[in-house]
Formats: structure tokens, sequence, C-alpha cells
């Protein structure tokens, strides 16, 4: 693409899982404005604060423009060509593979990489190496919502879609500030309600969020009492004759177990656990049944050691009433990132196969080595993401590839992650900006294109597949993601006596996800009816989506038929477990942590922006009025925010939006802007048993002023 061509591309946001349709005017190799698609079925050409100032996001100025490589720790890092750099990994990592078996390399990478970037990332590590040890930051993000679909449905799919909220008569709103973290998603909420002012909104959240301050019923639980809830409303359901026999008795399994959990779990038992009242909860599950009630649900249910529970418990309220399959009704998870669903698609996590197959099942290894043309790939499940920090703290992972992702801000309990990056022998950080802060450990940087400059696809929260196109191109050496692994690829398969060549034989994004779409044939997610041209003609589509099909499926599970060997979904029985962390008298408040308006995830982007400061320039600790006073702290003053783990100080924001004993901080700002480091300084690295994904929403502290 030359520097002079002017023009429109159509694409898709990077940011939130809505994953809205844009379309990006560039010219003289800059993207000069944004604005949103209105062919695109996601946002018919909405678009809210953070994709309309993509463009002010685009700063140049602090972008890494070539590889630079260290020879060792204490040394200057200095810029060398892509061969060099290439060349150096590939004989770090063979060396580690040789010496200490591919257990001892791993690859961190993205919910924001591309599909095709997964995929390449994936098979590389699973493929080429032999290892598992690929995990993702979408272990921080949508891992509970799959283990809990899983758990009950039989499979990694959201059943609803976003035309669902036209056809509800309640909104069960779970763990989800989505006026602020799926903003467009959330218009079509407020249209909706303008249209048909008797639709109700019940939203469960500790805080009174502007999502729940517009809710018909706030239920202002205290933190991580999900499962109480949920378990309290089917007992009401129970007791008042509300669930759908006839449903439970054709298409569900394990009924009977969980009504003997729940007859203990009255609204009295629920309303001391939650510390909300038992009439609120009688009325929740009155409307609940009534329904038809779509459920959407995001972090304040996924970021907990008990997350998985928290998923299938709600799930449970689902398939005792019948509310699944049919307009308006429905489980639905938003995804928080832009691509964690694709990177699910492909399997490129340490527990995951292709195409939603599971490493746990022998024949599903061998169909993929068979795909792949490869004798096997390996059975023992990867190190998860806090795992494989841990295990680079301990040193039995050495040499770790970060992509697209800033761990050191983002991952909870950053002392032990600090101290992990310090620790290991190889550190690769394959981003777009030179100044976050993983930078800081890496030996080797290598510049990869971002946004707007490379092509590939990604898949939303309704399953809907839609491209992302490159409107310039990447400045200096920057490359696709995809692109930079197969080329390493081929060098570590000369290193270690492997056919990279043949493995990686990609010329382009579109023959990645070519590949990918093969790989799903006959299982649930089938796209191979899918190629870009479909997509160019036909626009973005959901899957499923097999050869032969004229469109993909906008609802799952129509006929009650389930993915589990009984082709029957199954309720979940679980009890309430406290959060990991529960107050002390050293540490009497419980923190929480969320999103804002106008920032994205760690602000590499968003933060370049100055408009979008202007919503919240400033990183606060919202307190409960009450907390403020017994501490003799002003409205505003700088705190310090102590914890077991570390310490914060920022300024105090008085407000009775948090309950009394509860905290916010936003997750946004990290060390670059708070001393102290973010708030991850304070979260905990525990994490649930059977999805890993680690209780950033929980952990305990208290506040001092300074
Ligand atoms: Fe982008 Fe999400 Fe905003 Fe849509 S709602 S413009 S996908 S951040």
């Amino acid at each position: 693409m030359g520097a002079s061509d002017a023009g429109e591309v159509r694409s898709t946001c990077p940011y939130c899982g809505v994953g809205c349709g844009v379309r990006i005017s560039h010219a003289a190799g800059h993207i000069t404005a944004v604005a949103g698609d209105e062919t695109h079925p996601a946002n018919f050409g909405k678009l809210c604060s953070k994709g309309l100032a993509l463009p002010k996001t685009l700063s140049r100025s602090s972008r890494l423009l070539q590889p630079q490589v260290r020879a060792s720790r204490g040394e200057p890092r200095v810029p060398v060509s892509w061969d060099v750099a290439l060349d150096h990994i590939a004989d770090r990592f063979a060396g580690s593979i040789e010496r200490h078996g591919p257990d001892s390399v791993a690859f961190y990478i993205s919910g924001q990489l591309l599909t095709e970037d997964y995929y390449v990332f994936n098979k590389l590590a699973k493929g080429l190496i032999g290892t598992n040890n690929v995990d993702t930051n979408s272990r921080l993000c949508m891992s509970s919502a799959v283990a809990g679909y899983k758990a009950t449905l039989g499979a990694d799919a959201p059943p609803a879609c976003y035309e669902d909220l036209d056809h509800a008569a309640c909104l069960f709103i779970a763990g989800s500030n989505m006026a602020f973290a799926h903003p467009v998603l959330y218009r079509r909420i407020e249209e909706a309600r303008r249209k048909r002012p008797d639709l109700k909104t019940i939203v469960v959240d500790p805080r009174r969020t502007d999502t729940a301050a517009e809710a018909d019923l706030h239920l202002a639980i205290a933190p991580g009492t999900d499962v109480a809830l949920f378990n309290a409303m089917l007992h009401v359901l129970l007791a008042e004759k509300r669930v759908d026999r006839g449903y439970i008795e054709a298409h569900t399994e394990g009924f009977e177990p969980l009504e003997r959990e729940l007859s203990a779990c009255t609204p009295e038992w629920a309303a001391g656990v939650c510390e909300i009242s038992a009439d609120d909860i009688r009325l929740a599950a009155r409307w609940f049944a009534e329904g038809p009630t779509l459920s959407l649900y995001c972090q304040g249910l996924n970021q907990s050691t008990s997350g998985t529970d928290k998923n299938a418990t709600l799930v449970n309220l689902h398939l005792a009433t019948g509310q699944i399959g049919r307009p308006g009704a429905g489980p639905f998870s938003l995804t928080g990132q832009p691509n964690a669903m694709g990177g699910r698609e492909v399997g490129g996590m340490a527990n995951l196969l292709s195409a939603h197959r599971d490493l746990s099942n022998a024949a599903h290894r061998e169909e993929v080595a068979k795909l792949w043309g490869v004798k096997s790939v390996p059975d023992k499940r990867g190190k998860t993401a806090v795992e494989l920090f841990e295990a680079l703290n301990e040193g039995t992972v050495r040499c770790v590839w970060i992509a697209c992702t800033n761990p050191a801000q983002s991952m909870p309990d950053q002392a032990l992650v600090r101290a992990a990056l310090a620790r290991a022998e190889l550190v690769v950080l394959q981003d777009c900006y030179a100044d976050i802060e993983t930078a800081r450990f890496a030996d080797v940087l290598l510049p990869a294109a971002t946004w707007g400059e490379k092509e590939g696809t990604v898949t939303n929260s309704e399953r809907r597949i839609s491209r992302v196109r490159a409107a310039v191109a990447p400045p200096g050496e920057a490359r696709a993601d995809w692109e930079i692994a197969c080329d390493f690829a081929h060098r570590l398969g000369h290193q270690l006596g492997r056919d990279g060549e043949r493995l990686f034989p990609y010329t382009s994004a579109e023959e990645v996800f070519a590949e990918h779409c093969e790989t799903t044939r006959g299982r649930d997610l089938d796209i191979t009816g899918l190629s870009y041209a479909v997509i160019e003609e036909r626009g973005p589509q959901q899957w499923p989506f097999p050869e032969g099909a004229a469109e993909g499926l906008a609802r799952l599970y129509t006929e009650g038929r389930f993915p589990t060997a009984s082709g029957r979904a199954r309720f979940h029985v679980a009890g309430y477990t406290a959060p990991a962390e529960v107050p002390t008298e050293l540490f009497p408040l419980r923190l929480t942590t969320g999103r804002l308006r106008d920032q994205w995830h760690g602000m590499t982007r968003t933060g370049r922006a100055a408009s979008l400061h202007d919503h919240e320039p400033e990183p606060r600790v919202t307190m409960h009025p009450e907390d403020l006073a017994t501490r003799g702290v002003e409205d505003g003053a700088l705190v310090r925010v102590r914890g077991p783990r570390g310490t914060l100080t920022l300024r105090a924001r008085s407000s009775d939006e948090v309950r009394r004993g509860d905290l916010f901080i936003p997750m946004h700002w990290g060390g670059r802007f708070l001393a102290g480091g973010g708030v991850n300084a304070l979260t905990i690295s525990r994490y649930d048993p059977h999805s890993f994904q680690p209780e950033l929403k929980h952990a305990i502290a208290e506040v001092e002023g300074v």
C-alpha cells in the first residue's frame, strides 16, 4: 500500500467484544478518520467514545520500529535486523528445548490478536515445539464463561444473539457494567426500553454503576455472593412451581440432585449471605420466570475463584425455566476482549485444542495431529496464565514469548509477575509500543503491526466473524503477528530438525484462515462454508456456517438438543463459597476492580488520546462516605490503599455508589501513571479450580490518609 493511497476500508473496532464495524478513512499512509459501519449487524453505524477516538490513539511516537536485542541482563538493547533477532530467539528456544524439554518454553498471547495470529502461535507451540504452554490474557477474561457453558450445555458456544435484546421481556444483567464496558450494546438496550417501557431490567452488582442506576431492580449483593443469589432464585421458582417441568424432563439431566442442594437455599438464607432483602430475591426470581429472559454477564461472574459455579448456576436458571434456544431468552456471556472468542475457536489456550476439541481426549489429539501433519500433539495440560508466571518464577519455564499484551500491568499480584519476568532466562516481547511496562523486562523486542495495519478476522460475543482490514502500511519494520510467528517457526524448525516450512507455508492471513476453517469440519463451530470471499460478499457471519450454508445460526439449541454425550443439558450443583480473601482486622475492606467508560485495558492505546482522559482524568479509589469519615479522610484527599501484597497511593472519591466496607479502583492505570503500580499491586492470583481464571475482582485492603 503506497503512502499516497487514499480511500476507505471496512474493518472492526479493536476494543470490546461487541465487535462494532467501522469505516476507516486513510490518506498518505495515515488513518484520518473512523466512522461506524451502518451495514455491520453488531452496531448499525453506532460507535462509543473509544471507537470514535481511534484515530487519536494511533500515535506513532512510541512505536517500536525495529527489532531490539540485548546480549545479557544489565546491558541496553540494541537495534538489530529481523534475521538477527529471530535467529537469536530460535537459538535460545532450541537450546532450552534440547536441554530442558519442550515445556521449558512458553507463549503468553492475547485476546487482542486476530484469529489468524492465534492459529499460528497455537500450532507453533503444540504442533512444532510439542508443548501446550500457550496461554493468553483471555484467561483473565472469559475462561469461567467457557467452563460454565461446557459444564452445562456441553460446548463453549454462547447460545443467544444481539437481536434477542429486541425480544426479551426481562434482562438479567449480572456482574457487568454494560453502559461502560459494552456501550453500543447498551445503547440497544436503551432503545429497546424506550420502545417497550414494560421491558424489565435487573442488575446484579455490588456497585451502583451507571447500568445499575437505570435498572428496575438493582441487587447490590456483597461482592462474590452470586452463587447464593442464583441458587436462592431457583429455590423460589421451585417453591412457587414456576419451573418448566416439561422442558426439564425433555431436555435436561441432573435436576434431582440440584433440587436437593437447593432445599436449604432459601431467600432468607441468601439475603444474609448477599446482604440484600429476601423480597428482592423473590421479585427477581418471578420476573426471571415470566420471561423471556436474557441474561447478560461478564467479569463480575468470571474473575472469581468460583467463576465456573457462578456461570453454571446462572445457566441452571435458564434450563429450569426453559428459557434458552428461543427468541429473547438464554444465557449470553459478553466477551471482554475483541477476539477472546476467536482464540478459543482455534484452541489457542493451554487446556484447549483446535475447533473446540478437548486436550484430554486422545481421539481429538489424533485428529489435530492428522490435520496438522505432525506425529502427535502433547497430552499434558500446559501452564495457564497464573501457573505460567509461577513456573517462570520457579525456573521450570525458562523462556517466554509475550505477544500483544502487557502482563507487567494486567496480571494479578504484580510482585509475583515482575519477579517471574526478572527471573526468566529469556523474555521476548512482540508489541507495537516500546513504552509498556513489560518492555522493561524484555531481552528481545519485536515490532508488531497494529490495528489498521493488518489483515485477519475476529469473533464477537454473538459468534459473529468479521474481517479486520489494513488501511495503511505498518511503520518501520513492523510486521503482522502471524507473519513473525511463521518466520520464527521456520528458523526454529531448522534448529530442531523439524520441517517448519511445511507446517507454516502461509503467504497471507487468508491462507491461515482457510486452514483454520478446515479444522472445524464436523465440529459444533463448523465454518467450512466461510472464506474471506464469502465474508466480503455477504458481510460478517455467525457460526456455525458449514459448507453449503446460506447463513450462520443466530440462535443455538432451538431444538432442545445439546452437544453433550446424552444430547441433554446438565444441571450444575454448586454451593456458595466465599472469595479467596475475606476481610480481616488488618485489612477490613473489600476491594473490587472494573472498567471506566473511556479507557481500554491498560491504556496502551486509549491513554494516548487526550480527549479520553476528560471523563476520569486520574485514578481514584471510590469509598463510601461513612468509611472515609471513620478514617478521617476528606473526599479528594490522597490516601494509601494497603493490601497483603502491595500499596497504592491515589486520590479518594467519596460516593455511596459503593457499599459500606467496599472499595472500587479502576483497572486501567498502571505503574507508568500510578505510584506503587496499578491496581494489580493489590489483587490476588488465586484462581478458579476449573477455569483457572484468577480472582481479579476480589481482594482485601485498608485505606489510610497520607
Ligand atoms: Fe468498539 Fe466496543 Fe465501543 Fe463498539 S462498543 S465502538 S466495539 S469499544
